[in-house]
């Protein structure tokens, strides 16, 4: 894969992504800020809220926590018990996705979803946010 970043770039990534704590929306904007993308945040017209809109570029992410959001990876552990409350819960969570991201791209907005695990390990939020930061600067 091409570097696309430079060497401080690389690094205000990699500080944005220090603290354990932060939250997987918080990293994924620190880190396009650090590369002088300009954002607005949940803008509450367009279909599903998305959490970072870029109006020049046409293009928004929504970033997911993988249990709410039914990812059904390492990170969506779920629990044993009350089922009967979560379950619901997420299968909504899905069918509302589902309905405003296709409601976004018909639009004519490009959607680029961020899943909670891939926040959370160095390299792969490193990669993600590359890969965030070409598709939506360079393929305009
Ligand atoms: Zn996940």
């Amino acid at each position: 894969m091409t570097d696309v970043f430079t060497k401080d770039q690389r690094s205000s990534i990699m500080r944005g992504i220090k603290s354990k704590d932060t939250k997987p929306e918080m990293q994924v904007r620190k880190a396009l800020h650090a590369l002088g993308l300009r954002y607005r945040l949940h803008v509450k017209d367009l279909p599903g809220k998305p959490d970072l809109v870029f109006p020049k570029y046409k293009a928004v992410i929504q970033v997911r926590g993988c249990f709410w959001h039914g990812h059904r990876c390492k990170v969506d552990h779920k629990p044993k018990s009350n089922k009967s409350y979560w379950i619901p819960k997420i299968e909504n969570n899905i069918a509302r996705d589902r309905k405003n991201d296709a409601a976004i791209k018909q639009m004519g907005w490009r959607l680029f979803i961020v899943w909670e695990c891939e926040c959370r390990d160095n390299a792969k939020f490193t990669h993600t946010i590359e890969q965030l930061y070409s598709s939506i600067v360079m393929q305009t």
